[in-house]
């Protein structure tokens, strides 16, 4: 699928002038459109909510929009929960799924009657001791534990992460639970990272809808709601082939009602955590070439750098370029694209055969609307860039403005001696 950048250099020679690159755009009305389309998809189960995963992209302004298409959000942090309050999104409204959780952080989830996910059997005491009580709504994270497979093969290792707590740890928990008048509980598990397939929620449906029959079974504990979570991925290469959500959420209804409806489940309510699916492909990460440099290989150097964005430099992640105003141009040069980290690893491209780049071209490096700014550090004195959102209208408006060296300062504002470094100029 041939990936294409949704600014063009013009409009970006106008949003320089005044704010200028690196920076991270959002597209509203691919936002919203995309979010459509999942609720469309569940709209056969009554109770369907997604709650955006906000590691994925921690703005209030995206979260307005994702809570006006009806989507919660899914915190695992205090600043979480608290993005999620100013942001208008609370109550049931908010999904707590952290783990290795503090008990400020339960503190607060349960001040914001956010729902929580409890993510190992030992939380269900620490919990009780901090509240003083437990919540009447609880949900609780399992992990089968071995390989995650389905019909294509294996997707992830689920034995290896820290995350959940085994079937009978499980059990065990909702009997407790219920024995201490816990009222309403939910079922969650995330089981594979950015599966590029139709097949992943189906599969792992399968496999909670017949847990929950299970504990039906075994417990008399009828669960209100199966948190799929996240994991439904996105096309980051161009050669792949883009999730249907359709096709998903047909999958997902069709185990439903092989299996939950017969077992007498028929009013669960199925939630999904989603970040990446949500806005990954929404968001671009826009950079200007600012040097070439021939050595051993051809290297455009351009002003963001790993700080920006990380999961090249982190897992080798493939990010698409797509040099603004050369669209057309054949992709004739080989390149490694860098940013200006002192660290070998702060590499947006390697290899990637590209127009020729000169100096003051615009590159858009697509899909950075989830774990791209989000996952941004300060390493070398390097700053958070802003974020802009490209609206529905064709404006833009700045929804996160760019650090400055007086933000990068800020912790020593109880040092007097160093007060020209943090007094804001
Ligand atoms: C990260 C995370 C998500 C979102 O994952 P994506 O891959 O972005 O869909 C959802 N739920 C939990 C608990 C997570 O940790």
């Amino acid at each position: 699928m041939e990936k294409k950048a949704f600014v063009t250099k013009e409009q970006v020679e106008e949003i320089v002038k005044t704010y200028p690159t690196p920076f991270h755009i959002y597209d509203e009305k691919g936002i919203r459109e995309n979010a459509q389309a999942l609720k469309e998809a569940f709209a056969w189960n009554k109770g369907y909510k997604e709650f955006f995963a906000v590691k994925a992209t921690p703005n209030p302004f995206l979260l307005r929009i994702l809570k006006d298409c009806g989507c919660g959000s899914d915190c695992s942090s205090y600043t979480e929960l608290m993005l999620s309050d100013a942001a208008g999104i609370s109550g049931r409204e908010i999904m707590f799924s952290s783990n290795d959780t503090p008990a400020e952080d339960y503190l607060l989830a349960d001040k914001l009657n956010a729902t929580i996910n409890l993510d190992d059997f030992t939380h269900i005491a620490f919990l009780e001791k901090v509240l003083g009580k437990l919540p009447e709504r609880l949900s609780l994270r399992y992990n089968p534990g071995g390989v995650f497979t389905s019909a294509n093969g294996i997707m992830d290792n689920p034995g290896d992460a820290k995350y959940g707590m085994t079937k009978e740890q499980l059990f065990e928990a909702y009997k407790i639970l219920k024995d201490k008048g816990v009222k309403e509980f939910g079922l969650h598990a995330f089981l594979a990272s950015n599966t590029v397939s139709n097949d992943y929620y189906p599969t792992l449906a399968g496999q909670l809808f017949t847990l929950a029959a299970e504990i039906k079974k075994e417990l008399g504990v009828s669960l209100s709601f199966i948190n799929l979570s996240g994991g439904v991925g996105i096309p980051y290469r161009p050669d792949q082939e883009a999730n249907d959500i359709r096709v998903i959420g047909e999958g997902v209804r069709k185990v439903y009602e092989e299996i939950l409806t017969p077992a007498g489940l028929g009013d669960v309510a199925i939630y999904t955590e989603l970040g990446r699916f949500m806005l990954g492909p929404y968001g671009m990460l826009v950079t200007k070439a600012i040097h070439e440099k021939h050595i051993h290989k051809e290297y455009i150097g351009v002003d963001a750098c790993a700080v920006n964005l990380m999961r090249p430099a982190m897992y080798g992640a493939y990010h698409h370029i797509t040099v603004l105003g050369k669209e057309d141009a054949p992709r004739d040069h080989l390149y490694d694209v860098t940013g200006s980290l002192c660290e070998n690893n702060d590499k947006f491209a390697i290899d990637r055969m590209l127009p020729r780049i000169e100096p003051g071209d615009y590159l858009a490096i697509h899909d950075t609307g989830a774990h791209g700014f989000s996952m941004g550090y300060n390493y070398n004195g390097k700053l958070w860039s802003a974020e802009l959102l490209l609206r529905t209208d064709g404006s833009v408006q700045l929804i996160r403005r760019a650090e400055t060296p007086a933000d990068y300062f800020a912790t020593f504002d109880c040092f007097d001696e160093f007060r020209s470094l943090w007094e804001r100029k």
